[in-house]
């Protein structure tokens, strides 16, 4: 960890600190309602674009991370785990207490410039949202955005965040000398099922409309369909609402997914479905056993229940317009995201969640 030797030396009595101490750090609350509970601890970072490890089966090789924790709060979040290393938990602690890389602009502006820096791709939105709540207040993303413009650097955003649109014009100008991939992340569109499994994030419906609106303003959308959730939104009839709705967003492409349940997010996954749905426990104790992911004949018949959807609702690869196809797998999801306005091929940061 690039702060390991830090140590918290300004904050309130009220607010907790982290277990593993960052020097110059600020534990910091806000009054309002759209914060109440939530800390977050801003650190100055010492890097910025990290290296994805070799073994990760991620297309992408680096990756900008200005937040760690996420108060959209999905139940599933693959990234709950990561937490641990910080001494907090995966769970409740992951939604709400969140470290913020205040120098993450301007730090990456300077790892931009240097000469060892060769201009690869960069994706954001591969561990934890950049489009979070607290990016309302911190707005990192625009200076992130301006140093990649500035570069020309490649780059592409995976999100569930609406807030995203305050950023279109900055995304616009980048698009016009570099590649910028814009993908959003709706794996189904119940409005129950929504602010049961993924409480902190906008809504379904405001995600569609801010395709629509990156759509309109030039921007070839991916969707990430995912998770899918084995038992709750496998049905054909779920799958059939939702690749619809994103269809008629303007969507470019879709890629489907089923529910990863890797430690971390497995345990507080588990514990939701005990409470909301325990008649499906021994239904995921037949998918998963004791492993992390669904077998393959189960995506199989996932990826064929989009597949037929995707065609009557106009994605299907080589169809008319070839902008608009649905993509199944990590390697095709590299050609996800890139901006009609000519920017190159991307590769994208689709295998996560
Ligand atoms: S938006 Fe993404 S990073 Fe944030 S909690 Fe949900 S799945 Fe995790």
């Amino acid at each position: 960890m690039r702060w390991e030797n830090l140590s918290i030396n300004d904050r309130s009595t009220e607010e907790p600190a982290l277990p593993i101490p960052m020097a110059g750090a600020v534990a910091r609350t806000f009054d309002t309602p759209e914060f109440r509970g939530m800390t977050f601890y801003e650190v100055r970072a010492k890097s910025i674009i990290n290296r994805v490890p070799g073994a990760s089966r991620v297309p992408f090789e680096w990756t900008v991370n200005p937040y760690r924790g996420c108060s959209h709060a999905c139940r599933y979040c693959f990234a709950r785990n990561t937490h641990k290393y910080l001494d907090l938990d995966a769970g409740r602690d992951f939604d709400t207490r969140v470290v913020v890389k205040v120098n993450a602009g301007e730090l990456l502006r300077k790892e931009l410039a240097s000469p060892r820096w060769r201009g690869e791709q960069i994706a954001m939105g591969t561990n934890v949202d950049c489009y979070q709540r607290a990016e309302g207040r911190y707005r990192l993303m625009p200076e992130i955005i301006a140093a990649l413009r500035d570069f020309a650097n490649p780059f592409s955003i995976l999100t569930k965040g609406t807030l995203i649109l305050r950023d279109l014009d900055l995304l616009k100008q980048a698009a016009e000398v570099t590649g910028v991939g814009v993908s959003m992340s709706i794996g189904f569109v119940d409005e129950a099922l929504w602010r049961s499994v993924e409480p902190g994030t906008p809504s379904p419906r405001r995600r569609l409309d801010a395709i629509r609106q990156l759509s309109d303003a030039g921007f070839a959308v991916g969707v990430l369909m995912a998770p899918i959730l084995p038992g709750i939104t496998d049905t054909p009839e779920s799958i059939d609402e939702t690749v619809r709705a994103i269809a008629s967003a303007g969507a470019a492409s879709l890629v489907p997914l089923g529910l990863h349940l890797r430690p971390g997010a497995r345990e507080w996954y588990l514990a939701w479905l005990a409470r909301e749905r325990p008649d499906l426990l021994p239904r995921y104790r037949e998918l998963y056993g004791d492993g992390s992911y669904l077998g393959a004949g189960y995506q199989r018949e996932l990826t064929a229940r989009v597949r037929l959807a995707a065609r009557r609702y106009g994605l299907h690869a080589g169809g008319m317009n070839t902008a608009r196809q649905v993509l199944t797998s990590p390697q095709e999801a590299r050609v996800l995201g890139s901006p009609r306005n000519g920017g190159r091929q991307q590769p994208e940061q689709l295998t996560l969640l």
